[in-house]
């Protein structure tokens, strides 16, 4: 192929082509992973970020023509098992991205074949589809009494030996608690301030609350909520929410994706149009409804209606400073952060709006760390890719500890709890810390000196 190396145009992303039947051709995404992974043999910029380039790079090493023609094609799914759709090799390395005329994009390629290998059926299939029920699982297991029960047994080592054996969940992973409280039954709905528009930013929020903070951790939500307050944003919570859909995304069943698309699109469309920015607090549901619905369903109006007034949090902060309508007073000091940027918020290509809004604060160092902690949604839970979870994200678990920080934070608090677990696996050989793992959100509203 002759062709320049690189693009000089913005990178460019092409809808999701999941209803033509041709998506679901074994055939089809087997001659695509061919074309791409050959590009990539000749490329290899990817090595370092996830297991999959060194996968395909080992097969292609061992192959006896050295070239990709010497690897079986079976083989090509060990590539496809180790993504976790992260999307940072096509935002942040890939030259060939589309509009160039390789048209190379690695994670959408990796989805599709997600999605054949979901369609046929994989060995794993029970225990994936009900780790991604996120919203399900919320449900059952938030019931009183049973959430003691489930609470309880996340912690008994019997308990998590049985569910590694009888559903393939390391034992050794980190895996969240659910709250007696949930977020939406929970939360103080807000004063009447009189909306104030600003030239960044509306002046009226929509919060998305998410299965996550719904129904394991609702305190970064009531954060949010005191932070919009302090700010006299006025708020309302999404009156009836689905998940998502990213962990469903996450394994390629594009059909449950857009079941709970349409579930929440409606709703949310309809706020978008009454002039509602719309917040989640967890960046990969921001960018399920900034990218990959939008993608999915270019055509459907909700969805680019959604789209344009989704907005992540900081993003939102950090404009409402720009508009010079954020209150820039802060009472506490925090000392020390090491913060983390997520995949997820790396890839909205926003800018690091929350370090920004972190060094607002006086008295406050913060250091950052811009690389995948390796847990990954549901992945780095899973037997069979805990241990390379963490190997992944070591590089970061050090980083963040060699910081000696007061806090770690993460704008994705499962990267969080994965980051605090990995830098307890390092101490093991360091001296001890006071190190807290708090949600931006969290220190943000310490930082006002607002109450829990
Ligand atoms: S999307 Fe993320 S996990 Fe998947 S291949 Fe790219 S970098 Fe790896
Ligand atoms: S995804 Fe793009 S940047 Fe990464 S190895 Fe392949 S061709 Fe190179």
């Amino acid at each position: 192929m002759s062709e320049r190396e690189g693009s000089l145009e913005a990178p460019t992303r092409h809808p999701i082509d999941w209803q033509n039947p041709e998506f679901y051709s074994v055939e089809s995404v087997m001659k695509e992973m061919e074309r791409v992974f050959d590009i990539c043999h000749g490329c290899r910029r990817c090595v370092s970020l996830c297991n999959s380039f060194p996968v395909m790079f080992d097969l292609i090493d061992a192959s006896p023509t050295l070239e990709l023609d010497g690897v079986p094609k079976e083989m090509y799914w060990k590539v496809v098992d180790q993504c976790y759709l992260c999307d940072v090799c096509y935002l942040t390395k890939c030259p060939y991205v589309p509009p160039h005329a390789w048209n190379v994009d690695f994670p959408h390629l990796m989805l599709r074949a997600k999605a054949i290998q979901f369609k046929q059926g994989t060995a794993t299939k029970f225990r994936d589809v009900t780790l991604s029920s996120t919203d399900r699982n919320g449900k059952l297991a938030t019931i009183p009494v049973v959430v003691q029960f489930v609470n309880a047994a996340a912690k008994m080592p019997s308990m998590r030996s049985l569910g590694e054996s009888a559903m393939g969940v390391d034992r050794n992973a980190w895996v969240p608690e659910f709250t007696t409280k949930k977020f939406r039954s929970n939360y103080i709905p807000s004063r009447a301030y009189t909306p104030k528009d600003g030239a960044k930013t509306k002046g009226k929020v929509a919060i998305f609350s998410t299965c996550y903070v719904n129904y394991n951790e609702p305190g970064m939500g009531h954060d949010l909520l005191k932070v919009l307050d302090h700010n006299e944003v006025p708020y309302v919570v999404v009156e009836k929410e689905a998940c998502c859909g990213m962990p469903k995304l996450e394994l390629g069943d594009i059909d449950s994706v857009i079941a709970l698309a349409r579930k929440n699109l409606p709703v949310l469309a309809k706020l978008a149009r009454d002039g509602y920015t719309i917040v989640t607090p967890i960046p990969s549901c921001t960018l399920m409804f900034k990218q990959e619905l939008p993608l999915l369903l270019p055509n459907d109006a909700d969805a680019q209606a959604v789209k344009a007034a989704m907005m992540d949090p900081f993003e939102y902060l950090i404009g409402r400073n720009k508009d010079g309508l954020l209150k820039t007073q802060f009472s506490q000091p925090l000392g020390r952060i090491s913060y983390h940027i997520p995949c997820h918020s790396r890839v909205q290509n926003v800018g690091q709006k929350t370090r920004e809004m972190l060094e607002l604060i006086p008295d406050t160092k913060v250091t950052t760390v811009e690389r995948c902690s390796g847990h990954a949604g549901t992945w780095g839970v899973k037997k069979e890719f805990h241990a390379m979870s963490l190997k992944i994200g070591k590089p970061v678990f050090k980083q963040m500890s060699d910081a000696a920080p007061d806090y770690i934070s993460s704008d994705c608090q499962l990267a969080g709890h994965h980051i605090e677990q990995g830098i307890g696996l390092l101490k093991k050989d360091r001296p001890a810390t006071t190190t807290q793992l708090a949600h931006p959100l969290t220190l943000v509203r310490k930082a006002y000196g607002l109450p829990e």
